[in-house]
């Protein structure tokens, strides 16, 4: 199972062959993980992931659990 690289900034463009875009807002992305990429916090495969260069974020219920990775200008937010 691949992990996301998240040593420096994330590349999304890196992994756009498996990575469904869903949503696309100025500064942030949301998208869906179709080959089974592992999050980057806990090893485990995610199911949207979530990127922003936005310096705040509210999110509503995410209604499962989520963990959070911090790149040099990105946050990212991968929900399971
Ligand atoms: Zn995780």
């Amino acid at each position: 199972m691949d992990q996301l690289d998240v040593s420096e900034s994330f590349d999304v463009h890196e992994y756009r062959h498996g990575l469904k875009l869903l949503k696309d807002d100025r500064g942030t992305m949301t998208l869906s993980n179709r080959q089974g990429f592992a999050c980057p916090a806990c090893g485990n495969e995610f199911e949207t992931l979530f990127i922003s260069e936005k310096r705040t974020n509210t999110f509503g219920d995410p209604g499962s659990p989520f963990c959070l990775v911090r790149t040099d200008d990105q946050l990212l937010v991968l929900t399971h």
